[in-house]
């Protein structure tokens, strides 16, 4: 025990005998901790194993009396203090805190409408109706109906995805990540990638543009400046061993100020004379310009190709409104040097996220309806009087709660994962201030609440952003707020 040497050398036999006295008042008391099988024979364990599992109260308790013995040992709780009931209590916590880390419904009143902790894009109808009726069953998922032969899973996706951007060929994978990383290691192992300094991000959850090419085995030339980045930079840094000229959208951050990059345009026609792939990564990608909805402009994956990129990826559960999915669509010569890789293998999608994504993808080709029909859209556009109505319903369900400091303001939300990053999106929110505890406690209690109810905190008071929230939920929040000050 190093403890005791360190002790030893301040004052050799004093200190060590009254350590080693009172360490053994600290056996008896954990001696007369209760044992696993008292515990869970109690009425209160009897009633866990009810709700939870036996097994999973077997393992509480066990945690419980490891946590104890412990606390006694470090002297945090006195010899005798700790009880039968004080463990159970601390056995039900432990096991609602676990059952609370499965994957549950939330109420998004963040505001943030594409929220990767919260999910991204919820699905549409029509995408459910599709996952379950091809969930349910079995389907044509390798299977070509016609010939009677194997087919392909992709192809059905790929036809549409080609119909909507205008493009040879496509492609779809677990996540925009995916397909970054197989066009990468498809087109460019071995050899150099060019990439602008001032396109080098992370788009959280460690997701590093350097690293990922790393990880195919191409060498990162990097080029320019982080503010500024000219064709000439690139044009000087092709070399015989340059395969792929990569372009990143800057998802989550803006550079402004004195700033240039090189367009799409510019970069494909150096692409064409000098031979690498141009490739475009352009994370939220939507495939319709959203300017026609009255948002601010994003780029849209039928310019990046217009303009001449050979291929461009994207994520299907961002902007797109879809299930999580990679899309990668361009040159059909591309696309085949990425369908013969041994990667695409590991990396290809399952039927359900086939199922959602064709369902969310037929929306498109009804504009007209797309803006309705589509979650995402919905919201994004989401008229500010509806928004003022709802803030109205749930104040009033607020208002009575006795010492709660609440009020309907006007906030500005965010479309959130890496689209129209600065374009704050005027919107209604509540502000409360708990009486008796903080604004972090509550916004606890809520996260606790079933079904989870998950807010902002900007300037000590708590903000419930009506964007996100569904009229049907709007009860379900005034309960949880009145429950979480109960
Ligand atoms: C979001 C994003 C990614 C990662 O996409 P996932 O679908 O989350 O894997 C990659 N690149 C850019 C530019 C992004 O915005």
């Amino acid at each position: 025990m190093p403890e005791l040497r360190w002790q030893g050398s301040l004052s050799e036999s004093g200190l060590v005998s009254a350590r080693l006295h009172s360490e053994d008042l600290d056996v008896d008391a954990r001696r007369a901790l209760p044992q696993v099988g008292r515990l869970v024979a109690t009425p209160a364990g009897e009633e866990l194993c009810r709700q939870f599992s036996r097994r999973a109260v077997v393992e509480a308790a066990r945690a419980e009396l490891q946590a104890a013995r412990r606390r006694l040992l470090d002297r945090r709780d006195a010899a005798g203090s700790v009880s039968f009931e004080a463990i159970l209590e601390g056995m039900g916590a432990r096991l609602r805190e676990r059952e609370n880390a499965g994957l549950r419904r939330a109420i998004n009143a963040t505001g943030i409408v594409l929220h990767t902790n919260l999910g991204r894009a919820p699905l549409a109808p029509a995408a459910l109706a599709a996952v379950t009726e091809i969930g349910d069953g079995y389907s044509n998922l390798e299977l070509d109906l016609t010939t009677g032969r194997r087919g392909s899973r992709h192809r059905a996706v790929a036809d549409l995805l080609c119909e909507l951007a205008g493009a040879e060929a496509a492609l779809v994978v677990n996540n925009n990540a995916a397909a970054v990383l197989l066009t990468t290691c498809a087109l460019a192992a071995g050899g150099e990638v060019v990439v602008s300094r001032g396109e080098l991000v992370e788009i959280g959850g460690s997701f590093r543009i350097p690293d990922i090419i790393h990880q195919s085995g191409a060498r990162l030339v990097e080029v320019g400046t982080t503010n500024k980045t000219r064709l000439a930079d690139y044009a000087r840094a092709l070399t015989p061993e340059t395969r792929m000229l990569l372009k990143v959208h800057p998802s989550n951050y803006r550079i402004v100020g004195f700033t240039g990059a090189v367009s799409t345009d510019a970069l494909a026609a150096l692409g064409r004379e000098h031979g690498p792939a141009v490739v475009e990564d352009l994370g939220s990608g939507s495939l319709v310009d959203l300017r026609r909805f009255g948002l601010p402009h994003e780029p849209t994956v039928p310019e990046a190709l217009g303009a001449g990129a050979g291929l461009v990826t994207f994520s299907g559960d961002k902007l797109l409104g879809g299930p999580q999915a990679g899309l990668i669509v361009g040159r059909r010569a591309l696309i085949e040097q990425l369908e013969r890789h041994p990667l695409l293998r590991a990396l290809r999608p399952d039927k359900l996220t086939l199922a959602a994504l064709q369902a969310s993808l037929e929306l498109y080709r009804d504009p007209e309806r797309l803006q309705q029909a589509l979650p995402v859209l919905a919201m994004l556009t989401q008229d500010e009087g509806v928004l003022q109505a709802r803030a109205e319903r749930l104040h009033a369900l607020l208002a009575g709660i006795d010492g709660l400091d609440v009020e309907i303001a006007a906030e500005v939300g965010y479309a959130g994962g890496g689209s129209l990053p600065e374009a704050g999106i005027p919107t209604r929110a509540l502000r409360l201030r708990p009486p008796r505890i903080g604004v972090d406690d509550l916004a606890r209690r809520l996260q606790a609440h079933r079904p989870a109810v998950v807010a902002r905190i900007a300037h000590d008071r708590l903000i419930l952003d009506l964007r996100t929230v569904r009229d049907d939920e709007v009860a379900v929040i005034g309960q949880a707020v009145r429950e979480g000050l109960a």
